[in-house]
């Protein structure tokens, strides 16, 4: 029997997902998220199974562009950071990738390049520091970095982009905030406006302008700790299964797993599972970590491994070696295992190691 732990990825409920970000706001484009791997879904599956459909896609590093150029895919793709070396500057014009532009520092280097480099069709995203303290130039220089990005004849689009810190904690003032920063930055300026995440998309209308930029809603999954109406809309992109590969009777008063951290209290039905961390499963995964056999819910016991899990199977006569457990996916949700590894889907997701395969259905 091969080690039979796979990832099956739903294309559609991808696609699916895609279109419910979109009629959030009808009037609205939307880059769709794709970086680290499309947050381990495969990116260039997920870009295939989206073109045609997506008005652009959205990446870390020009790396990620590029296998999506070698692929064949023709749509626009954004780097959300920019580039990171000028050289780079070449590439983005021989790909017609768009870029980030998040600092005054980052202008001057793409003017020295751009007087020596022809050039043109450029469309660039200005982005605003607007209180995420992280990327984007400060406020106080937006008009200087509006206009000297204007002012290139090569630039033949200029967009105006922010990052959300606390858009999925809807209690706090933070994004009010922001969006006023970005409202006293916009005054007066034509502009194509771009803020919001899966967060920003479902949960703040008044922030969704021109350009929307879905992530983590395309994978089903929230940004929301405490839930959120549009979820129910959402359908889960990835199904991750493992088998049970061993299961034995442990006595009252023995352990389970690594560091005896778990003591049998009555006489239990132990199942062992092909997954572990070294696939991306959480070792932080806690006793009692949901996971899914037959139909029905059960529980880790132990710790996670490298390699292999323990679950209860005590009064599960139902299960044998070979049968198929769900860890997280459509019976599953991957944000409820997420909350018991004191995590975020996206860690889960985009932490999925290689030796996971995915299978695309
Ligand atoms: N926009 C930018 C600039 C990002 O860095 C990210 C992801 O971190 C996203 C959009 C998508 O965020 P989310 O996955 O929360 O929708």
């Amino acid at each position: 029997m091969a080690r039979n732990l796979q990832a099956e990825i739903n294309l559609a409920a991808i696609r699916h997902n895609y279109q419910l970000a979109k009629s959030q706001a009808k009037m609205a484009k939307a880059v769709a998220i794709i970086k680290a791997d499309a947050y381990g879904h495969g990116a260039v599956q997920v870009a295939k199974s989206l073109s045609g459909i997506a008005d652009a896609f959205g990446v870390a590093a020009i790396e990620e562009a590029l296998e999506l150029r070698e692929a064949g895919i023709k749509e626009p793709i954004l780097l959300l950071e920019g580039f990171f070396e000028t050289e780079e500057l070449k590439l983005i014009i021989q790909h017609r990738l768009w870029s980030a532009i998040h600092s005054l520092e980052q202008i001057d280097r793409l003017e020295a390049f751009l007087d020596s480099h022809p050039a043109e069709g450029l469309c660039l995203w200005l982005k605003v520091d607007s209180g995420m303290h992280r990327l984007g130039v400060n406020p106080a220089d937006f008009n200087q970095a509006w206009s000297r990005l204007k002012a290139r004849r090569e630039v033949a689009e200029l967009v105006v982009m922010s990052h959300f810190a606390c858009a999925d904690e809807p209690e706090r003032p933070d994004t009010y905030k922001q969006i006023e920063t970005m409202s006293r930055c916009l005054e007066g300026i034509d502009a194509k406006v771009s803020l919001s995440n899966s967060a920003g998309v479902m949960h703040w209308p008044q922030a969704h302008h021109d350009w929307l930029r879905p992530g983590i809603m395309l994978y089903g999954a929230s940004p929301f700790d405490d839930g959120h109406a549009l979820e129910a809309s959402q359908q889960p992109a990835m199904t991750l299964t493992t088998q049970v590969i061993a299961i034995r009777d442990v006595p009252a008063g023995d352990a389970v797993g690594y560091g005896a951290s778990f003591v049998c209290d009555v006489p239990m039905r132990i199942g062992t599972l092909a997954v572990g961390y070294a696939d991306g499963y959480s070792r932080h995964a806690p006793a009692g970590t949901p996971v899914v056999v037959n139909g029905q819910r059960t529980r880790i016991v132990g710790r996670v491994s490298m390699d292999m899990i323990t679950i209860d199977l005590t009064n599960r006569a139902d299960v044998q070696v070979g049968d198929s457990v769900e860890l997280w996916g459509e019976q599953l949700s991957i944000n409820e295992v997420a909350k018991y590894c004191s995590t975020i889907p996206y860690t889960l997701l985009s932490g999925l190691t290689r030796r996971v395969k995915r299978i695309y259905k």
